[in-house]
């Protein structure tokens, strides 16, 4: 669904994006995992065409991302995307928020967004939330908002980076029970994460970065139990 050929990305003379050779099948959970500043969230925001590459492919669906226009729009509703700061319409109450997309890029009328966002709202266990403003949400009421939010355009895969870091512990798995809801519904996802439990029991694949570059990409099992690269065994000994 989701394949990235050859990819290189730099900003200036950092060469964050080296040689990306990536596919995601159809229903796959691929997490990505490494190093800070190893490039976990730019290889997200490339997929998303939040960031420019400067060489090599990625395609959606066997088409080249679209470059710009009506396209682009469609393409960011095709990858939904979930950031660590929730990124929410402070001014905008939560079903506001959640069929706001609906109507703009899958042009749906606002009655049938708005049904659609309650149902989707009473299904992460937020239905008596959608009058209310993000700011009067707990933070892991906000991040399952921005989930549903992206779910509501139907995405063809969703991303995640860090969805679960900015949360306080108990709210954590809140999160990641919404999350391995949808990895169970089939969801393609990937999910840029610290939460190694998730890794381990939701993860099809486990993506190790390190500078820049793809070092390990495994099941969870082989990754967790026989690392083969030092990077990955020095990274999983300071984490674990
Ligand atoms: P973290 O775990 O801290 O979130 P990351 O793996 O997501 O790290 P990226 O945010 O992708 O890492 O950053 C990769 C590298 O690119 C880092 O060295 C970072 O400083 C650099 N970088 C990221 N965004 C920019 C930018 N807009 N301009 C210049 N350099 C950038
Ligand atoms: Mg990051």
């Amino acid at each position: 669904l989701i394949e990235l050929l050859d990819v290189n990305k730099y900003f200036g003379e950092l060469h964050v994006l080296e040689d990306i050779n990536l596919t995601v099948g159809k229903g796959e959970v691929v997490v990505v995992i490494g190093p800070s500043g190893s490039g976990k969230s730019t290889l997200c925001r490339a997929i998303n065409r939040l960031e420019p590459i400067q060489s090599g492919t990625i395609k959606l669906d066997g088409q080249p991302l679209p470059e710009e226009g009506k396209a682009l729009a469609r393409l960011r509703a095709d990858v939904g995307m979930v950031f660590q700061s929730f990124n929410l319409f402070a001014h905008k109450t939560v079903l506001q928020n959640v069929s706001l997309g609906q109507v703009k890029v899958r042009k749906r009328k606002k009655e049938e967004a708005d049904q659609r966002s309650r149902e989707l709202l009473g299904r992460v266990g937020l239905a008596d939330q959608a009058p209310k403003f993000p700011a009067q949400l707990s933070g892991g009421q906000q991040q399952r908002v921005a989930i549903v939010r992206a779910l509501a355009m139907e995405p063809k895969v969703m991303l995640f980076d860090e969805p679960t870091s900015a949360l306080d512990p108990e709210m954590i798995n809140e999160v990641l029970e919404v999350m391995r809801q949808l990895a169970r519904d089939g969801m393609t996802m990937v999910v840029v994460t610290h939460e190694m439990g998730f890794a381990r029991s939701a993860a099809n694949r486990v993506v190790f970065m390190a500078d820049g570059r793809i070092v390990e990409d495994r099941t969870p099992e082989e990754f967790f139990t026989d690392p083969h690269s030092d990077r990955a065994k020095d990274f999983l000994s300071k984490i674990l």
